[in-house]
């Protein structure tokens, strides 16, 4: 089989180029998927309590707006429901192939296209757009012993339902976004709770609240109203970026927002310390969450302040010694994002995978095509993630890059040249010039350089090994759409047919 466009992975940035592409005009493409179901992150975590941390109105598509979203921050439930129905509603489930997981992607030279590999069949396309998710593949640590625990093992973004907590004594590894969501819901089942923290992270008060059957009816009724509150969540978000990239030293109004939430919650000073951040406000994600610091301090919880070292049977060794017995362990560790799998499984026409081209770091231009590789477009791409507004903002401005690509490589292909035939595209291909893409990347990292994430005296999963900060994208989401309005075709070079 052949197709235009294939697009791998059916979260947010799947299922977005999917209506994308639809609206451009090109049908010929499919949506592979390696789950059973559509929904990426909102499908895969379904931890107890988790829930988004940017409002539903700004964590949404703009092109689907959902007038009914139950509360500020919608839970995992809504979101996977809003995403089946974006699915069922722009007509996308015919292009959608579930239970394909891309395991090769291979550019042919001469016939300028993809030969893909998948767990339900082989087939080729022009383009490929990989939207695979920054956030889809769990991370877990090399514990020595683990192998050997007695008990049930799991990671947050596959949670073990079939396994009952109630009763046991459970450790937690980590406190970022998800643990910080799920530790306030298990501990009121757990007999014993230990939660094993490498570096706390700073967490200001959660504004949620049900959005009540007023606002609900007005913003079904008056649709301006539900685009104004969009713009407003928007606009104070966007605020705050200037701070993270250029000015950290203005976080610290928000430093003290977050230490002022710490005191009040936390009486014992012991335990205040040890919860208290060293590092700039922003430079990890900052979370939200009104019942983090309550669970804590529960009788039957305790907080040990190292990482896990080992793992003796049934007993856990924190790096400072300390010791806990436990039943089942949840690792709230984050995922893989510096090393994204995909990028393992793509060969160009030279036989180099893209993790091969990224050996030094991972570089895009405008955050969407790699150099010496063809046709090749990655939604959430390097340096495209945000730490303070909706990354939904950042994958609509690669929607409208992707829809220009196409009509270039459309434009190109027709009539043009040899193997070009009238009304025929796909005849040519686009690939980034790697001075265009050395130089984007050379501006990135200048402005990185003052930035919260980078000067901030944290490490985070937004540094790679190397400690190149390859993840965020260091300006406003208005840059961002700005610099992906149009495809500059100075920027690339164009391969044809023969
Ligand atoms: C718990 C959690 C909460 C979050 N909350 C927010 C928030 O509040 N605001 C925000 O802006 N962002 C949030 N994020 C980030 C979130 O990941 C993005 O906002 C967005 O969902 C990413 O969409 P995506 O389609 O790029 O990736 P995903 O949703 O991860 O989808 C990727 C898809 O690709 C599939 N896939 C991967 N590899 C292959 C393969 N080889 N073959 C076939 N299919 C493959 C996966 O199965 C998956 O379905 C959160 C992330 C997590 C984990």
């Amino acid at each position: 089989m052949h197709v235009r466009v294939a697009v791998i992975g059916a979260g947010f940035g799947g299922l977005g180029a999917a209506v994308c592409l639809r609206r451009a005009g090109v049908t010929d493409f499919v949506v592979l998927e390696r789950a059973g179901a559509v929904g990426g992150t909102w499908r895969d975590n379904t931890y107890p309590g988790c829930a988004c941390d940017v409002p539903s109105h700004l964590y949404s598509f703009s092109f689907a707006p959902h007038p009914r979203w139950p509360r500020n921050f919608a839970r995992q439930p809504h979101i996977l429901a809003y995403l089946e129905w974006v699915a069922d509603t722009y007509g996308l489930r015919p292009h959608i192939r579930l239970d394909s997981e891309v395991k090769s992607a291979r550019w042919d030279d001469d016939a300028l296209r993809w030969a893909i590999g998948t767990s339900s069949g082989d087939l080729t396309a022009d383009v490929i757009v990989a939207a695979t998710g920054p956030l889809s593949e769990p991370a877990l640590p090399e514990v020595p012993g683990l192998d050997h625990f007695p008990g049930r093992v799991f990671h947050s973004a596959r949670w073990d339902h079939g396994h009952r907590l109630r009763g046991r004594r459970v450790a937690v590894v980590g406190t970022g976004a998800s643990a910080v969501q799920f530790v306030p819901e298990i501990e009121r089942e757990v007999t014993e709770l230990t939660v094993f923290q490498r570096t706390p992270p700073w967490v200001i008060p959660r504004a949620d609240r049900a959005i009540s059957d007023a606002e609900r009816w007005m913003h079904g009724r008056f649709p301006f109203t539900r685009a104004l509150r969009r713009h407003l969540l928007r606009g104070v978000r966007e605020t705050h970026g200037g701070a993270f990239t250029g000015h950290p030293d203005l976080m610290r109004a928000l430093e003290g927002l977050a230490r002022v939430h710490l005191r009040r919650s936390v009486r014992d000073p012991a335990l205040r310390r040890a919860l208290t951040p060293d590092y700039r406000i922003g430079c990890k994600r900052i979370l939200l969450s009104n019942d983090w610091y309550p669970a804590l301090q529960k009788p039957h919880v305790r907080l040990v302040a190292a990482g896990l070292r080992e793992v003796r049977g049934s007993t856990l060794v924190a790096a400072d010694g300390r010791e806990a017995e436990a039943d089942t362990i949840v690792f709230g560790t984050g995922f893989r994002v510096t090393d994204v799998p995909i990028a393992h499984r793509v060969t160009n026409g030279a036989g180099l995978t893209l993790a091969e081209e990224w050996r030094e770091g991972m570089a895009a231009l405008r955050g969407t095509t790699a150099a010496g590789f063809p046709n090749f477009l990655t939604i959430i791409g390097p340096n495209t993630g945000l730490g303070h507004t909706s990354m939904i903002l950042i994958i609509e401005a690669q929607l409208q890059y992707l829809a220009h690509y196409m009509e270039t490589l459309d434009a190109l292909g027709k009539g043009a040249g040899p193997g070009g035939r009238s009304g025929e595209p796909g005849r040519a291909a686009l690939t980034p010039r790697r001075e265009a893409v050395a130089a984007w990347n050379a501006r990135l990292q200048r402005r990185l350089a003052r930035s919260v994430w980078n000067s901030g005296g944290c490490d985070s999963w937004y540094l790679d090994s190397r400690g190149r900060n390859t993840t965020i994208w260091p300006g406003s989401t208005g840059e961002f759409a700005r610099s992906t309005r149009t495809l500059d075709l100075s920027e690339y070079e164009v391969l044809r047919h023969g």
